[in-house]
């Protein structure tokens, strides 16, 4: 946070510095003031775009975070709480995943079955000791569906952002 005092200090030096770059140029101080109030109509657009692209998602179960997630940069998801897969869908895609791995006899983790250092290639672990994986990241566009979804272990979920 600013402090008051401070911005109200800074604004006083810019308002010097803009008259002065008045009387130096007018012509040139108005063209600045037409690109600067151009560029804040912009960007004031494409905050209400993504806000309101953000009301839409079905994913984003805090709308009460929507506001600080933009303002900060869009950096943290978790102020919008995406929505997790529910216990159904994990439970369809760990079975299909289990009985593929059984016949090949390979992990039901598919990073398992390629990580060589973590030695679980062909670990079969239980559904309690896996987790639901967004194979594209919400952040990417992915959705919180069953086609969206994957199984992975703990470990290598714990590896992955869950955004
Ligand atoms: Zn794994």
């Amino acid at each position: 946070m600013v402090e008051l005092r401070e911005f109200i200090g800074n604004f006083f030096l810019e308002l010097i510095g803009l008259i002065a770059f008045y009387q130096r140029s007018p012509m040139d101080f108005f063209y600045f003031l037409i690109r600067a109030s151009v560029q804040l109509h912009f960007t004031i657009y494409q905050i209400n775009k993504l806000v309101q692209d953000l009301m839409a998602d079905s994913d984003v179960t805090k709308k009460a975070g929507i506001f600080e997630y933009v303002l900060s940069g869009e950096k943290d998801p978790k102020l919008l709480n995406i929505r997790k897969f529910s216990d159904n869908d994990k439970r369809t895609k760990y079975k299909s995943q289990t009985n593929q791995a059984k016949k090949e006899g390979t992990s039901n983790c598919p990073i398992c079955n390629t990580d060589k250092n973590y030695k679980h290639t062909d670990y079969v672990w239980k559904y309690k000791e896996m987790e639901g994986d967004h194979i594209k990241p919400w952040s990417e566009g992915g959705r919180t569906e069953l086609s969206n979804l994957q199984m992975l272990c703990k470990h290598h979920n714990s590896m992955k952002s869950n955004y």
